[in-house]
């Protein structure tokens, strides 16, 4: 298995390592460097707390029962207990296991026995420790035999009042010895440690990259135009959603490219017809209707026409590219909408006449709507198209118009074949098309309904289309009245 620079794979495992070093380097501190300063800490709050709970046993007590509960605190704590009066008298002692009775006082008072010296020093010690306000503590360090200890020393009330030096020792047992223990012990644990985080941090880091592999392989045959893959989840949520998305975008890729297919058949269809008709009309005058005024105004009509039709297309083309890029300005107004139908119904006066279209036109004729007139036309235009392109054998359509209090709603109403179920969410798709065999009155450039769609996009407007095979369709749209407030 290769291992990349950047790969997550070698990301996981060295955080893993490091994180393991980290915490063995914590341990090697602590047990190593800090822990004398920690044990002398320890030590310091174990005499200085054992002392308080000393001073208010002596306070309270029976003096039997009293000294007994002061014992086992002193052994709780290893701390060796003297309380001497201020004549010098020692009133209790205690020594832990294999300490000299009174060795750590002795040692206080720097070997002096005589109680006259004894209560000198006694007194001088309460003296300081009433001008301090607290218990004095320092450390002693008993050259003789290398031992060293904690002294803390305070004044103590018994229950009649009568006020006493209490001195407590501690020893600090030397820890080279321990120190050295913990050491070994830790180059095991360490050597331990390590080994586990290397091995463990490698499963765990396979694990997690597993996944995205799988992911990274199946997106290089995505890439390769193959739009037939399907992204496996791959056992987090994150892994999952990743796959969920990639198989979204490639149905969306998948449904581009059928689009785009379907596109360059489409365009160029629309384009190969016009040209062959411009290209054969063209060498009909050439060869044949030259001479001949009538003939030749006749074919160049026709070569005019299909040019419009060609120019036509190609600015439907740019609309709706510009309509969906977003790039279109957009100037919205009040217009009187039942004058626009009119103007617009006035374009297809010549299929009207000639080829027995009926337009029926149902709705008040000023009514006023909130929108960017051209658009609008535009919209219009391309629904008119299609119902004239596509309504039955009786060549009707019908247009109402209906008021609510805020809106008008428009509805473009055809006897054509409808259109089936699964075909009606795909129509506003740009270059969709239900059937491909097209009939053409007027001329269709497979847009339209992507044009509207942006239109009353861009409108914020409702718009929809009711149909059903057999009997016929009707597209909708709705527009303002007037400017919607905020929020509307
Ligand atoms: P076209 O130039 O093919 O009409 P459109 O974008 O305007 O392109 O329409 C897309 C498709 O929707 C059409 O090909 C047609 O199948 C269907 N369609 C649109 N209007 C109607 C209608 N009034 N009746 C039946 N089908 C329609």
């Amino acid at each position: 298995m290769k291992l990349k620079k950047n790969s997550i794979k070698l990301k996981i495992w060295l955080y893993f390592l490091l994180f393991a070093v980290v915490i063995l380097c914590g341990l090697w501190l602590f047990q190593t460097v800090f822990i004398n300063g920690y044990y002398r800490n320890m030590k310091q709050n174990s005499i200085v707390s054992g002392a308080q709970t000393l001073v208010e046993q002596y306070a309270s007590g029976v003096v039997g029962t009293t000294y007994a509960k002061m014992a086992s605190v002193a052994m709780e704590n290893d701390l060796a207990v003297n309380i001497v009066d201020l004549e010098g008298r020692t009133l209790f002692a205690y020594s832990p296991a294999g300490r000299r009775y009174g060795q750590e006082l002795a040692l206080y008072f720097n070997g002096f026995g005589q109680s006259a010296v004894k209560k000198n020093a006694v007194n001088l010690l309460a003296r300081q420790i009433r001008e301090q306000e607290s218990g004095a503590l320092f450390e002693y360090f008993d050259n003789s035999n290398g031992q060293q200890m904690f002294v803390y020393s305070t004044l103590v009330t018994d229950a009649n009042g009568d006020v006493a030096v209490l001195i407590v020792t501690s020893q600090l047992q030397p820890l080279n010895e321990t120190v050295k223990i913990l050491s070994e012990q830790l180059i095991y644990v360490t050597v331990g440690i390590l080994g586990i985080a290397f091995v463990l941090s490698f499963v765990i880091a396979q694990k997690v990259s597993r996944p995205l592999e799988k992911i990274t392989e199946k997106a290089a045959v995505l890439s390769q135009g193959n739009y037939d893959v399907t992204f496996e989840a791959g056992g987090y949520s994150e892994v999952n959603q990743l796959a969920h998305t990639l198989n979204y975008a490639t149905s969306g890729l998948k449904q581009v490219e059928k689009l785009r297919t379907e596109l360059i058949s489409n365009v160029s269809h629309d384009l190969r017809t016009p040209l062959t008709m411009i290209k054969a009309y063209a060498e009909m005058i050439r060869d044949i209707s030259g001479n001949n005024e009538e003939k030749r105004n006749q074919h160049l009509a026709v070569i005019v026409e299909e040019c419009d039709r060609l120019s036509d297309f190609v600015q439907d083309l740019l609309d709706v590219s510009k309509l969906q890029a977003g790039v279109i300005e957009y100037h919205p107004m009040e217009f009187n909408l039942s004058e626009l139908i009119q103007k617009t119904l006035g374009r297809f006066d010549v299929l009207k006449e000639k080829q027995g279209y009926t337009i029926v036109l149902q709705g008040r004729s000023d009514v006023f709507a909130y929108g960017d007139e051209k658009k609008i036309e535009q919209a219009l235009y391309n629904l008119l198209s299609n119902a004239v392109n596509y309504t039955g054998e009786d060549k009707k359509i019908f247009i109402t118009l209906e008021e609510t209090e805020q809106k008008v709603r428009v509805s473009i109403r055809d006897t054509g074949p409808g259109i089936p179920k699964e075909d009606l969410e795909h129509i506003w798709e740009r270059y969709y098309r239900v059937d491909k065999e097209h009939k053409r009155a007027v001329a269709g450039s497979g847009i339209g309904l992507a044009i509207v769609k942006s239109v009353f996009l861009l409108h914020k407007t409702d718009f929809g289309v009711e149909s059903e095979p057999g009997h016929g369709s009707t597209f909708w749209f709705e527009l303002y009245k007037q400017e919607p407030q905020r929020g509307n």
